[in-house]
């Protein structure tokens, strides 16, 4: 944990009042919840909307944290108390996020991408974790204040960090790999998220290279490398290095000999002879997410055969791709936990390609944020599911209706449900599931359709 003496922090801040009284005191760790104080701790208050961070400050100190920050513009600073008062709080902490990460004699790995980030960020911990003292942003706590926090976080003697990296618009991805500033950058893939605000895809692979914009001098690219939007644009890379994976054979990286199991898919990787790779998770995206893990990995020396037993022992974030049962026995893959066109089609691609079910069906929900092209993105992900492989398509939500419109094209009629009504939705699923079935459930987060698999689960 972050540990300094609070006169230090008041330079590394600019601390606007004096530090007289602050001689002997030291801080261990950061915390902007004033719920959460541990011992020593510097508080951090926001002026939020709702709430004003300030009027905890006291309470915060009362409960054990050693001193706090203060922003210029609150009237009344408690000037009896360790204070710091800054211009401004956020841009404080992350100051001393960036100071701090400059201490640090590590190596750092920044992730950012449409899809498949946290699974990424997951997976390259995993092995690293094998070799090295490996700190990873926790949960998705991956934007101005949640990548500052992480690093704020993480022990003195850390060796290796894996930090994701996400983004709604221009320039935070620059913002973040400023702060981060990476040795290794990973894009994992260009999707259709964010297209409300980045306009294009372009515009979203614009976004994504930023992160080059922190990468340290020869550090190392690793990218999707069957996105042309990203592979047009590092033909002749200057001041880092680049390594491509992907599904086509002109990737530095690309998997061959993929087999899914019931609950784990294994490969083996053109540039690796002989090591056959596993992975606890299903889809051929998933693989991919793995390439660029081993490709980090590599970079950084860790053993092959390492690099296998960390990805055996992997443990992802709940909701991404999880299986379960249902009450019936049915199989449940529960990956509700959000949706983009990319990330839906990988995910009925993944669907399709398991065998060993009597039946299979999907339930498919609205996917949020697309912008004014919403209703054809949802008509396209119907079009492209296949009644072979297939048994039944379920759709939940306004836009889902244009799921089910575009899979109406291939479909018979009554294979094909739309519904805006969870119970009857679930309802219909009881009457239709039995033991040897297969359902994929996927749906942006607002959507909540995790309400459904857990009444299919008897919750
Ligand atoms: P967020 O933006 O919410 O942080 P993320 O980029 O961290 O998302 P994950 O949480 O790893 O992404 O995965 C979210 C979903 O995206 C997964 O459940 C999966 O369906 C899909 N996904 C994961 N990896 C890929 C990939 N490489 N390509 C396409 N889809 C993917
Ligand atoms: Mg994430």
């Amino acid at each position: 944990m972050f540990k300094k003496r609070l006169l230090d922090i008041h330079r590394i801040v600019n601390g606007l009042n004096g530090a007289e009284g602050f001689a002997s005191t030291e801080i261990e760790g950061v915390t902007i919840d004033s719920r959460k104080i541990g011992q020593g701790n510097l508080f951090v208050p926001f002026k939020g909307a709702r709430q004003d961070g300030h009027d905890f400050v006291e309470k915060a100190i009362e409960d054990g944290a050693a001193a706090a920050l203060w922003q210029k513009d609150v009237p009344n600073p408690p000037v009896h108390l360790p204070i710091i008062v800054v211009e401004d709080t956020l841009i404080a902490l992350q100051t001393l996020a960036r100071s701090y990460r400059d201490e640090l004699d590590m190596r750092v790995v920044g992730i950012t991408g449409s899809n498949g980030k946290t699974t990424t960020k997951d997976m390259t911990a995993a092995v690293l974790g094998t070799v090295f003292k490996v700190h990873k942003t926790s949960g998705n706590y991956n934007n101005h204040l949640g990548l500052p926090l992480t690093i704020l976080s993480m022990e003195p003697d850390t060796e290796a960090a894996v930090l994701e990296m996400g983004m709604s618009s221009r320039g935070e991805i620059k913002f973040l790999s400023e702060l981060a500033r990476p040795d290794i950058a990973i894009i994992t893939n260009i999707g259709e998220s964010h297209l409300l605000d980045l306009g294009s895809r372009e515009g979203i692979a614009e976004a994504k290279l930023e992160i080059l914009e922190g990468l340290k001098e020869n550090g190392t690219l690793i990218y999707h490398g069957d996105e042309p939007l990203l592979s047009s644009r590092l033909t002749e890379p200057k001041g880092f290095t680049c390594t491509s994976f992907g599904r086509v054979e002109t990737n530095d990286l690309y998997p061959v000999n993929i087999s899914a199991g019931q609950t784990e898919t294994s490969f083996e990787v053109n540039a690796i002879p002989d090591t056959v790779f596993s992975i606890p998770v299903l889809g051929t995206h998933n693989v991919l997410n793995s390439l660029a893990a081993i490709s980090a990995a590599m970079k950084l020396g860790v053993p092959v055969q390492k690099i296998r037993e960390g990805l055996k022992e992997l443990e992802l974030t709940a909701m991404r791709m999880e299986m379960a049962k249902g009450s019936k026995g049915e199989t449940i893959i529960n990956d509700a936990y959000n949706a983009s066109p990319t990330s839906m089609k990988a995910a009925i691609e993944l669907t399709a390609g398991i065998t060993g079910f009597d039946r299979k069906y999907l339930v498919l929900g609205d996917m949020l944020e697309l912008g004014p092209e919403e209703k054809d993105f949802h008509y396209k992900i119907g079009e492209l599911i296949d009644p072979a492989s297939v048994s039944k398509v379920f759709t939940f939500g306004a836009l889902g209706r244009y799921i089910a419109e575009g899979a109406r094209q291939k479909f018979r009629e009554e294979n094909v449900l739309a519904f805006e009504n969870k119970s009857e939705l679930i309802e219909e699923l009881k009457k239709t599931v039995s033991a040897n079935d297969l359902i994929l459930f996927k749906a942006s987060r607002g959507v909540q359709l995790e309400d459904v698999v857990q009444s299919l689960q008897g919750k």
